[in-house]
């Protein structure tokens, strides 16, 4: 993944730590894992689909229903209001929100609005680094290596975090671990 070039191996250990700070603040130890309602619930923010959003244009809805190239969406900050497809696997769904999460996290601002889903668009940079700390909220290296001295399979790991297979193996490859 282009990630691994675009950031920086002190931003990517500064959007670790990051992580690993809020599993702490969380009162998480770092192998247990984090789903995307604890951090709903963390920053008091409501999830919703494209069926239950309110206050949405109806061709908005209707575009949105009818794609499936679309992951989630702040539709507003405070409080703090998230749109998800419900479309995607329940794995990417929590990928989905944790990258939502993530932005927050992080105090990223809004750069405009895509015209096609009038979700809120952001600066590449930005995207790169949700992509990374939401990959890190979902599993923290230390909870993979905990994961990978048990000796756990990649599908054990996926199922363990309710994360995705290839999000397990992604974090693998960025995290510089070997499986045995
Ligand atoms: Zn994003």
């Amino acid at each position: 993944m282009g990630l691994i070039t675009s950031l920086s191996t002190e931003n990517r250990q500064r959007l670790e730590a990051i992580a690993t700070d809020k599993f702490h603040q969380l009162g998480l130890k770092v192998y247990q894992p984090l789903s995307a309602g604890v951090l709903a619930k963390y920053f008091q923010a409501k999830i919703f689909t494209t069926e239950t959003v309110p206050n949405a244009e109806p061709e908005q809805i209707k575009i949105l229903c009818d794609s499936d190239n679309w992951s989630a969406g702040i539709i507003r900050k405070d409080p703090l209001w998230i749109v998800h497809n419900s479309r995607h696997a329940a794995t990417r769904q929590e990928s989905n929100l944790m990258h939502e999460f993530a932005h927050i996290i992080l105090k990223h601002e809004m750069v405009g609005y895509d015209p096609k889903t009038g979700l809120p668009q952001r600066r590449q940079q930005d995207e790169d680094e949700a992509v990374y700390l939401g990959g890190c909220l979902q599993i923290p290296r230390r909870g993979l290596l905990w994961a990978v001295q048990k000796k756990m399979t990649i599908p054990q790991i996926a199922l363990h975090f309710n994360a995705s297979e290839e999000m397990v193996k992604f974090r693998i490859n960025v995290s510089g671990i070997y499986l045995v």
